[in-house]
């Protein structure tokens, strides 16, 4: 039946085949499940599962600083409202087509699932790259972008937020779009600044929640975080504040990168540099060594993973470590490996990892932190509250351990004790799957 189902879904959706692998791994994981649950079988709920409840493509045409019209192409995936209104993040970049927002959708709804709250799955983009372009672009690309979706979305219906390219900046100019055409004021994104509905601990709370989960991961393990060596790939929103909650716990993070190569800094890196760099002037990461001149640097960012490290975060972008990376990366002693990138380790990599019985934190789990801090922003939203910071980081600690708890708990249920991959799909799907049977065949 895990075949036909999988068959199937490569058929219908050809050629998209980051949503493929996102599907194999997750029906694979769920099968026992299935047998424990024939009602769940009957009523299809994973081969309704793996259709997306709506899917949206759309125009975004916009004017550039020279006058010329561009065209890009916007999407939207509203995949799941079993639990709750869709939520995810707008993604935007060249590589964006439908296979890569299914396969975020897809894998948000259980990650949407596991964070305790209540939100259902979605996702969303374009194929605009916003490097190199102006504020001015930036605008009106974001304007004509939120000029078509605001007809879908609604912070009961679908409520989206950032991802790589989409930070404060775009949702801002999102946010002004919808406001002016809806004529309200309402939590329809999240990652919202401080002033206007946003949370405190949101900018932080992947990178942040990452490590919480890290943390856990290593108590069961029998290590400490402090003293060891780290290297994190990416210098976006999650990989910056993954190192700054690392350094806060007295790890030494050596090497981080961007989509052109990484930088490698033995006495660790400084991140006020990064942050200055990448947020600040939006330059990159090479420019780490004109103020740190011992650092090096090597182009191309696979190279990254052949830096020795106790833990690695792969925490730029999609199949970041290969097998080959993670041949490497064990031949070099790494103990855990948490991902805070979605699904950065080919299927290949997680099974290196896994029979080297090095700790594996999937993404649905270990990157979870930022969707429910954008779920604790809905929830100030509606009660027109702001939480303080201690108040709002404690609550994303609790979220995950939590996720922790039933990821590592589902997996011992299923006869596969530490297999943390398995554990968070079931631990997801459960709640889902309840949902859906509730609910009817909708
Ligand atoms: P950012 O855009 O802030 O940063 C992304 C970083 O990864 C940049 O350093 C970028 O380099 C690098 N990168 C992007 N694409 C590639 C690529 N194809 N090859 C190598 N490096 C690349 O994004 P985020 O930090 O927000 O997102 C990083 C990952 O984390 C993504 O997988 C995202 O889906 C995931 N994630 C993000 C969450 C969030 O709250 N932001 C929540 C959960 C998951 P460059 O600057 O050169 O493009």
């Amino acid at each position: 039946m895990v075949k036909q189902i999988i068959d199937e879904v490569v058929k219908r959706n050809p050629g998209e085949v980051e949503f493929h692998q996102a599907v194999t791994e997750v029906v694979e994981s769920v099968a026992p499940v299935l047998e424990k649950h024939p009602e769940y079988k009957q009523a299809k709920i994973l081969e309704r599962i793996c259709e997306p409840e709506r899917q949206l493509m759309f125009r975004v045409p916009w004017v550039d600083d020279s006058g010329k019209v561009q065209v890009n192409r916007g999407f939207r995936i509203e995949f799941n409202s079993a639990i709750g209104p869709y939520k995810g993040g707008l993604r935007f970049h060249p590589s964006v087509y439908l296979g890569i927002i299914k396969f975020l959708g897809f894998e948000q709804i259980f990650k949407n699932s596991l964070t305790t709250l209540p939100m259902g799955g979605g996702k969303g983009g374009a194929d605009f790259d916003p490097k190199g372009k102006s504020d001015g672009e930036v605008m009106r690309f974001c304007q004509s972008f939120m000029s078509e979706l605001f007809r879908h979305i609604g912070p009961d219906t679908d409520v989206p937020a950032g991802d790589i390219g989409v930070g404060g900046r775009e949702i801002g100019f999102m946010y002004g779009m919808y406001k002016k055409l809806r004529n309200e004021f309402t939590g329809v994104l999240t990652g919202k600044g401080l002033d206007w509905g946003g949370s405190l601990v949101r900018t932080e709370a992947t990178g942040y929640g990452l490590i919480y989960f890290l943390l856990e991961m290593l108590k069961d393990m029998g290590k400490d975080i402090k003293g060891s060596t780290v290297v994190s790939s990416g210098s976006g929103n999650v990989s910056i504040y993954a190192i700054q909650k690392c350094q806060e716990l007295g790890a030494k993070v050596v090497a981080c990168s961007d989509s052109n190569g990484y930088i490698y800094d033995k006495d660790g890196i400084n991140l006020k540099t990064v942050k200055q760099l990448k947020e600040v002037e939006r330059k990159r990461i090479k420019e780490y060594l004109k103020y740190h001149p011992k650092a090096t640097y090597e182009e191309g960012c696979d190279n990254i993973w052949k830096v020795k490290c106790d833990i690695a975060l792969p925490n730029a972008t999609q199949n970041e470590i290969d097998k080959k990376s993670a041949e490497k990366l064990v031949e070099n002693g790494v103990w855990a490996v948490a991902e805070g990138a979605n699904m950065p380790s080919t299927p290949e990599a997680i099974k290196v990892f896994q029979k080297a019985k090095v700790g594996f934190g999937p993404a649905k789990a270990a990157n979870a932190g930022g969707v429910a801090t954008s779920g604790l922003e809905m929830s100030q939203n509606s009660q027109r509250l702001s939480w303080t910071f201690e108040e709002t980081d404690k609550y994303l600690n609790r979220i995950m351990k939590a996720i922790y708890k039933q990821s590592k708990e589902a997996a011992i249920e299923y006869g596969q004790e530490g297999n943390l991959v398995v554990g968070a799909n079931i631990a997801g799907f459960l709640k889902v799957a309840r949902s859906m049977y509730a609910q009817g065949i909708v």
